[in-house]
């Protein structure tokens, strides 16, 4: 059975192998609400070497975006990219006073037609470059089907699919 952690945007369980940013957390610590993984080494960043398709998407849990833009620059350097180019593109939410002490303040990565879902990268076993380089593990690739079933547990989420 597979199960989430949001917090972490891995993935464990069974369905695991083949969907994927599964960093395991054996050691999470919690900082400032926010659980961190032990750092990711290359031999995590695999999974078993499958067809590209449109069975398959990445998952935004925006929630724990940073805003780095490192999604941003690893595409635009896995893919040659022009700097104005871009398969994957931050948009900033805010800051937007909704009422009282509440705001709305938020980081959204948004993928382009650009996107191929790293085709070549999958069907070598490693994870789309964007994925690899978020630090806040906040972007998860998958089947739809599962990453679907995922956006059921918390908010603040988005599904990327191609066509
Ligand atoms: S999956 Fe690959 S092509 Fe798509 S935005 Fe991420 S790095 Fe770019
Ligand atoms: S790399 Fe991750 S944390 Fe940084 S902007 Fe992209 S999605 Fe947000």
């Amino acid at each position: 059975m597979t199960e989430f952690n949001a917090q972490n945007g891995a993935l464990n369980g069974a369905a695991a192998d083949a969907v994927n940013n599964a960093q395991e957390c054996a050691a999470a610590d919690t900082v400032n609400n926010v659980e961190k993984c032990t750092a990711a080494d290359d031999t995590q960043d695999t999974v078993q070497a499958v067809a590209p398709s449109a069975n398959y998407g990445i998952l935004v849990d925006y929630e724990w975006c940073t805003g780095c833009h490192s999604c941003e620059v690893a595409c635009q350097m896995e893919h040659g990219l022009e700097p104005d180019r871009f398969g994957v593109k931050l948009a900033e939410l805010g800051p937007w006073q909704i009422a009282g002490k509440k705001w709305q303040y938020a980081y959204v990565p948004l993928f382009s037609d650009q996107c191929d879902l790293c085709q070549e990268r999958v069907a070598l076993g490693k994870l789309p470059s964007c994925v690899h380089h978020c630090q806040a593990a906040c972007l998860v690739y998958g089947t739809l089907d599962e990453l679907s079933a995922n956006l059921k547990t918390k908010t603040k989420q988005t599904l990327f699919a191609l066509k």
